[in-house]
């Protein structure tokens, strides 16, 4: 048995059981299946739909972008530019070869992958955001 939860033409909804999906085609098709309220037979299927997704509060992309640009010059501030010596100093902190400071800097893709593999704790910076006019 399957329940189905069916609209008619005019937007009355109602539920019904058949015994299976093509049984429902069947009888729609033949006009067996009627609308409890008004009698019409034009009658379908309502979209199934498991649950409802929680609404995530929306942000608009003018706070988003205020977002990173907090977060960019919260880390412009706090950090040290090493350029391209990031990877290197980024692994040598991480193994305790030298003392822990918050550092930014360059790395390549494949530096990345490997600072990643390693363990050692990198975290991308995003980019500066488009100016808004
Ligand atoms: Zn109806």
């Amino acid at each position: 048995m399957i329940r189905y939860t069916l609209q008619c033409e005019q937007a009355h909804r109602f539920e019904a059981w058949f015994e299976n999906s093509s049984a429902y085609d069947k009888q729609a098709a033949a006009g067996f299946v009627s609308c409890p309220e008004c009698g019409s037979v034009t009658i379908e299927k309502t979209l199934m739909a498991p649950g409802v997704p929680k609404k995530t509060p929306e942000i608009t992309p003018g706070e988003f972008y205020n977002h990173v640009r907090a977060f960019r010059s919260k880390v412009m501030a706090e950090t040290e530019d090493v350029g391209h010596s990031f990877p290197e100093e980024a692994r040598k902190m991480h193994d305790g070869e030298m003392e822990h400071r918050p550092i930014r800097g360059n790395a390549s893709p494949e530096e990345v992958k490997e600072l990643k593999e390693d363990g050692v704790p990198i975290a991308p910076i995003p980019p500066e955001p488009p100016t808004e006019n």
